[in-house]
């Protein structure tokens, strides 16, 4: 147990394991006895850049003895501490962090089924549920594909600053990323993707500079509107809409850091999960 422990501090040690991730895990049930069982104290000061007086000064001021055990705090003193830790890993160790990662591009070019086969095949990288203004339509869950929101629950959401950025969508609905769920899996390490227009992507390159902005374009326009007809869930005047929408995307598509042309979805896929992994690395090397 003690090599697993010694050899655990030095994992932390090295700054390649993300120790928000390994936080959470030490309160779970199933996680191994030498994380379970590894010493608050010894946790902090193996992170890069903690001392002793450092870690000295977190545990007094949240009231937890150094000799308490990760797997064995309290719920107030783990939530307390959570953000301790989020604050060192932001501070000393911000290439642990995952990639932000917007994908624009017209409605019905096959941006879902990119992300689809990307988080099938790819489980360090997850996809943000934006929350909107529009009705769900039939087979859509709450939760799952938007959180369907009321216009005061969205005025709400953007006076409390919980969203991101936000944006009237073809001339209708309002539609925003939450910020907590996004920087809380930014924060343990996975690559986060978001689905949203042009006016969204432009708002998230401001607010994060290292985000990555990718277009989704079709092969061409003629088969941007075989998909959208084929995929039946518009009336004419809302495709009539959404073609318009599409034009002024297009238009756009120089402003983004990368373009794909969906032609084939493991090719797109494939294409935006390296560049996600070169962003990562990049911004691992910047750090050294
Ligand atoms: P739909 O109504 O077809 O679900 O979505 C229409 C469009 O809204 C999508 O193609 C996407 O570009 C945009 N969208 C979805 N979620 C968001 C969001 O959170 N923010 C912004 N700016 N646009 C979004």
């Amino acid at each position: 147990m003690r090599r697993k422990r010694a050899a655990l501090k030095e994992l932390i040690a090295q700054g390649h394991t993300n120790i928000l991730d390994l936080f959470d895990q030490a309160s779970e049930d199933s996680a191994p006895l030498e994380l379970r069982g590894l010493r608050v104290d010894w946790f902090l000061k193996s992170i890069p850049g903690v001392g002793a007086t450092k870690c000295e000064r977190i545990l007094t001021s949240l009231g937890i003895r150094p000799t308490a055990r990760l797997g064995g705090l309290r719920v107030r003193q783990r939530s307390a501490l959570r953000v301790e830790v989020i604050q060192l890993l932001r501070h000393y160790l911000p290439h642990l962090r995952g990639v932000l990662i917007a994908l624009v591009g017209p409605s019905g070019v096959g941006k879902g089924t990119i992300v689809s086969w990307i988080l099938a095949n790819f489980p360090q990288f997850v996809v943000s549920v934006s929350a909107t203004t529009r009705k769900a339509r039939a087979g859509e869950v709450e939760g799952e594909h938007y959180f369907f929101v009321s216009e005061s629950e969205f005025d709400r959401l953007i006076a409390q600053g919980g969203l991101i950025e936000w944006a009237v969508v073809h001339e209708k609905h309002r539609y925003g990323t939450p910020s907590a769920p996004v920087e809380d899996e930014l924060d343990r390490g996975k690559n986060v993707i978001l689905e949203i227009d042009i006016q969204g992507a432009r708002a998230v390159k401001k607010k994060a500079k290292d985000a990555l902005t990718v277009f989704v374009a079709p092969p061409t326009f003629e088969e941007l509107t075989r998909r959208l007809e084929s995929r039946g869930t518009e009336d004419e005047e809302e495709k009539q809409r959404r073609l318009r929408t599409a034009r002024l995307e297009l238009a756009a598509q120089n402003e983004c850091d990368a373009l794909v042309v969906n032609t084939h979805v493991e090719e797109a896929g494939q294409f935006i999960v390296d560049l996600a992994l070169g962003a990562r690395t990049d911004k691992a090397s910047k750090e050294k």
